[in-house]
């Protein structure tokens, strides 16, 4: 068995959060045969696929076996320009997808906070962006993927098709198998630019009346928020709104190619921030500034894609900015019934423990359908919190007041949730169990987080 794992690499392994660190086996295949080998002779060993290391917690390491690295599987292997059907393998990254696409018109249909996300990745964390309340996640745009299973045999699946393979991987986080190819949609635009409205609101159910009366009429809508404002000022918040821009648009007439994505240069985060950089008092003054920064009420004006989608992207290593010891990203969704008491309740728990990050972000979701998928119709809260002595208690008590108000925890950001409040927020749990079941009987597909969440 070693000898199969010739390139073998052991060493210490974190999602983007740096936590939790766990000692890893890693291997980089350079061919499909060589992955097939790798889940036929897994004997007792535990298998995760990995993309590009961007969940934040615990989903793509692997304390138990082996970590299989596959951003060597970044062919496109076909597109048909008139559907804007693409078949690719699913190491490819969205980044790779929008170089060679945009210029010729096409886009994908969803993209999270980063372009440094591989396709597998996107299915198995069933990922959401600003647009989740009109097109759902990247899953409405895939048409079909074929999955290494645990017997090694290969198994095409879509909505039709083996769809219960399908659904049970859309959002599965890698516990069925290996994606190796995919057949997604890219969607048709006419600019990478967006027009942008930004709306000040004073509280939360300020920013939620917003949202409710502007949604409708944007594409994308998200809101910035002060998760350290307190009383009065309870959920004060930035919404901001925006549409794709048409190529014969006024704003954009200069431009020599309204499809063409400038150039961005990186900066980069040399060191680890140290301690005394989060606390309370920079974090609450960073905050008070982003909100004041934004002078009047309403703002108009126009981004690039790359810095509307992506702004993180331009700071290489940010998740340096927390510290040596790591962070986690709380993300949480609640019911549309108790979405506004959930979100009261949160916000003064983190900010009056002192809880709070630099940035909050709120944002409404519509139906999905992946029965492990994260998105459901309600509000969704997404907080960044350095790890320090205390979370671990502090998100024992958050767990259980979201369980109070219906509410679920997206896994590609966890790693505190326990299993039984997994159990509680996954309710199609047993569907995917049984599929879970047929394909990987002997549990080979297995990570840190499978294990903490007892899913077998
Ligand atoms: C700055 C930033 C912003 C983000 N914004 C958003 C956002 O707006 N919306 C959102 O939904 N998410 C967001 N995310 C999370 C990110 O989109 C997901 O975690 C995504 O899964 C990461 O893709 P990856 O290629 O890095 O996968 P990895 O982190 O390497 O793996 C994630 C999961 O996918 C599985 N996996 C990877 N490749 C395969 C494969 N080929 N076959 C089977 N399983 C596979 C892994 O086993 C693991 O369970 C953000 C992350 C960052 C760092």
């Amino acid at each position: 068995m070693q000898n199969q794992w010739s390139a073998v690499n052991s060493g210490p392994l974190t999602g983007w959060g740096r936590y939790p660190v766990v000692a890893a086996k890693t291997v980089r295949p350079e061919n499909w045969s060589a992955v097939d080998n790798y889940v036929k002779n897994a004997n007792s060993d535990a298998l995760i696929a990995r993309g590009m290391g961007r969940s934040y917690g615990d989903a793509s390491i692997n304390d138990n076996g082996y970590t299989i690295l596959l951003e060597r599987f970044d062919r496109f292997i076909s597109f048909d320009n008139n559907s804007g059907d693409l078949h690719l393998e699913s190491g490819v990254t969205l980044d790779e997808i929008i170089n060679v696409f945009a210029l010729r018109g096409w886009f994908p249909a969803v993209v999270p906070g980063t372009k440094y996300v591989t396709v597998g990745g996107a299915i198995a964390a069933d990922i959401h962006g600003k647009n989740h309340h009109r097109d759902g996640s990247f899953c409405n745009f895939v048409k079909a993927f074929t999955v290494i299973v645990a017997s090694g045999e290969r198994v095409l699946c879509s909505r039709q098709e083996n769809s219960d393979l399908f659904w049970a991987t859309v959002g599965g986080m890698g516990l069925t198998g290996i994606i190796t190819d995919v057949h997604m949609t890219l969607k048709p635009i006419e600019s990478v630019y967006v027009e942008k409205t930004e709306i000040k609101a004073k509280n939360l159910d300020a920013v939620m009346s917003l949202f409710d009366e502007h949604e409708k009429n944007y594409q994308y809508s998200v809101a910035w928020i002060d998760c350290l404002a307190r009383g009065n000022d309870l959920g004060r918040s930035i919404l901001m709104l925006g549409n794709s821009i048409a190529k014969g648009d006024e704003r954009i007439k200069h431009l020599s190619n309204p499809l063409s994505l400038k150039e961005k240069r990186q900066i980069q985060v040399p060191i680890d921030s140290p301690d005394w950089l989060l606390n309370s008092f920079t974090m609450g003054t960073f905050n008070s500034l982003f909100y004041a920064k934004q002078m009047s009420n309403h703002h108009e004006g126009i981004a690039d894609f790359e810095s509307y989608f992506f702004p993180l992207d331009a700071i290489g290593s940010w998740n340096r900015l927390y510290g040596k010891r790591g962070f986690i990203q709380h993300q949480t969704v609640f019911p549309e019934e108790t979405s506004r008491e959930a979100l009261k309740t949160l916000l003064t728990m983190s900010s009056e423990n002192g809880w709070g990050s630099f940035l909050a972000v709120l944002k409404r979701f519509g139906p999905q359908d992946g029965w492990l998928s994260f998105p459901r119709p309600g509000y969704t809260l997404t907080l960044d919190i350095a790890v320090k002595d205390g979370l671990f208690e502090f998100l024992k008590e958050l767990e259980s007041v979201i369980l109070n108000y219906g509410g679920r925890i997206y896994l590609a950001k966890d790693a505190f949730l326990s299993a039984e409040g997994f159990r509680k927020m996954y309710p199609r749990f047993n569907d995917w169990q049984k599929v879970k079941a047929k394909y990987d009987p002997k549990n080979t597909f297995s990570s840190h987080l499978s294990q903490r969440l007892e899913i077998r």
